[in-house]
């Protein structure tokens, strides 16, 4: 099964519909959605309703900390974070607040366990930024694969038997060997608002057949998304990141 994952959307809706276009061709089955659909971006009713759809395709979606700040407090965000999703709230109705409100923390599927932050403490948001910090995924889960977001930035490392981690860099474009002796942990960048210094939205696609993964990167329309952010008084700094990837 190939399955496309989509992290951290953030309410781009043009990155979003780029992506989605960019999966065309690609021999798809399945999409997984990794969470922060809504949160910096212009867009939140347009991504929520799509989500919506996709999930109810069939697609797997998992909560992240904006799509849990809705219904919930958000002391932890800074004040750019806070002053979103305060707005976005005002823009949802009840049914697209259920909706992101009542995502799962977490889904697996077979050898695959897919979650916004972390595996050992997916409700606190905890950012796997690196190869000691993913240890304790490792240790909370037999999953043999774990796909997470949250870091905006991409990343991949893996755990020998010994529980030994390391970092492999990942390649865009490449299909990269999930090798059988060892576990491994995907952070897949996001599509709407990346910040590894690249200005494309970033998602990956998992082969379970073959084992192997695929960063991906597609350039979107950043001007019109810059344009609606701008237009909507949302905080500059968003507009900027976007124009940066960082
Ligand atoms: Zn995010």
């Amino acid at each position: 099964m190939r399955i496309a994952i989509l992290a951290d959307i953030h309410a781009n809706r043009e990155a979003f519909e780029t992506v989605l276009a960019d999966l065309e061709g690609r021999d798809i089955d399945r999409l997984a959605l990794l969470g922060d659909i809504v949160g910096y971006g212009p867009d939140p009713e347009w991504c929520t309703d799509k989500a919506r759809a996709l999930v109810a395709d069939g697609a797997i979606a998992v909560r992240g900390n904006h799509d849990h700040a809705i219904r919930n407090g958000d002391a932890d965000f800074n004040i750019t974070a806070r002053r979103v999703i305060r707005w976005t709230r005002e823009r949802l109705d009840p049914a697209q607040s259920a909706f992101l409100s009542e995502l799962p923390f977490t889904h697996r599927e077979g050898g695959v366990l897919f979650v916004h932050a972390s595996a050992n403490s997916p409700e606190d948001w905890n950012y796997v930024s690196g190869p000691d910090r993913a240890r304790a995924s490792f240790a909370t889960t037999d999953a043999r694969c774990i796909i997470v977001g949250h870091r905006h930035v991409p990343d991949l490392i893996s755990c020998d038997l010994t529980g030994r981690t390391a970092r492999h860099r990942p390649t865009v474009g490449l299909a990269m060997p999930l090798i059988g002796s060892r576990r491994w942990l995907a952070v897949v960048g996001s599509v709407g608002q990346p910040r590894d210094g690249i200005a494309k939205a970033a998602y990956a696609v998992l082969d379970t057949a073959r084992q192997e993964l695929t960063f991906l990167r597609v350039p979107y329309n950043i001007l019109r998304t810059v344009e609606k952010l701008r237009q909507l008084g949302l905080p500059e700094s968003l507009a900027l990141r976007l124009n940066w990837g960082a």
